[in-house]
């Protein structure tokens, strides 16, 4: 990611942002004083300096752990319901309770604790992210392959991977713009980290094709997960930067690995899958299939 260094000190901003709403509601209670219209308002949380990086920066933290992302959110406007809370009954003059303190305690221990732990994911991630979508590129894509290869032999799983290439996006460019295809781009790579299972991969590997490296239980499971992905897309109902509708479609080519076959190979027969995919008609899946 072009920005990673503001990235991490902004991390490292919003932990140290926690003590200051310690101070803001301490200030409130033994001096019973406004902690500030912000912290009373009911959508603080999405208004506050922190939340409004988070939306911001949503790509990103969805490509590190789409789930985490989640619960970091979640606790952070439970962190700032408790503290609405607490304040109002102390300025309303009613006795305060015991429920809203542990809720602000609990809330705040969790957000610091998701924030530690992106920030973890994110200095381990040595593999460049791509600063529009925030997945990761392809500069370690065999390399995590082999590794998921190894764990796969152990776990009797089949490893696979899946090339998503965008139908006809230079149409979508040359009719909407390039800002408008960016958009694009950027919902259809937060549609497909959505549809996966949180330990699949999901890289963007050129400019409209993305590749997923996924550990299937049984060959079956390839199908499913492949046609998740391709309805999470029809149903994308986006605007133009000009106001026109955009429904984005895509191809994609899957191949399973085969005993003894190399990342090379195998990400060469679902290439071709994606392209028997295109010939006949695009916005479909075609399955390579096993070589005898
Ligand atoms: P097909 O269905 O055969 O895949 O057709 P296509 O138009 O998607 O394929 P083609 O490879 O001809 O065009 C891909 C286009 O993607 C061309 C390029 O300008 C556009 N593109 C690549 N990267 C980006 C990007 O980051 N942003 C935008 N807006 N467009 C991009
Ligand atoms: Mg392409
Ligand atoms: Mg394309």
């Amino acid at each position: 990611m072009e920005n990673y260094h503001i990235f991490i000190s902004e991390l490292d901003a919003a932990m140290q942002a926690h003590l200051e709403w310690t101070r803001r509601v301490l200030r409130c209670a033994v001096l019973h004083i406004s902690p500030g219209s912000d912290v009373l308002n009911q959508e603080a949380h999405s208004q506050c300096r922190f939340g409004k990086w988070i939306t911001l920066n949503h790509s990103v933290f969805d490509a590190l752990d789409p789930h985490r992302t989640v619960a970091m959110e979640i606790s952070h406007k439970a962190m700032h319901d408790a503290i609405r809370n607490i304040c109002n009954k102390v300025l309303a003059g009613k006795p305060g309770v015991e429920s809203d303190l542990g809720a602000f305690e609990t809330s705040q221990t969790l957000l610091v604790s998701h924030l530690a732990e992106f920030k973890t994911l994110l200095v381990q991630s040595d593999s460049q992210l791509d600063p529009l979508t925030g997945l990761p590129l392809r500069h370690r894509l065999e390399q995590n392959f082999e590794l998921m290869a190894r764990h796969a032999s152990r776990h009797f799983t089949i490893p696979s991977v899946m090339i998503i290439d965008l139908d006809k996006f230079k149409e979508i460019n040359d009719r909407h713009g390039h800002a408008s295809g960016d958009l694009v781009l950027k919902e259809v790579a937060s549609r497909i980290r959505y549809a996966l299972r949180g330990e699949d991969q999901v890289y963007r590997y050129g400019g409209e094709e993305f590749v997923v490296l996924s550990e299937l239980a049984s060959p079956d499971g390839a199908e499913i997960a492949v046609q998740r992905i391709l309805d999470a897309i029809r149903s994308l109902d986006l605007c133009s930067v000009g106001g026109a509708e955009i429904h984005p479609t895509a191809t994609i080519g899957v191949a399973l690995m085969q005993k003894g076959e190399s990342f090379k190979h195998l990400l060469h027969r679902a290439d071709v899958a994606l392209y028997e995919g295109k010939d006949a008609g695009r916005n479909r899946y075609v399955i390579s299939k096993p070589i005898a």
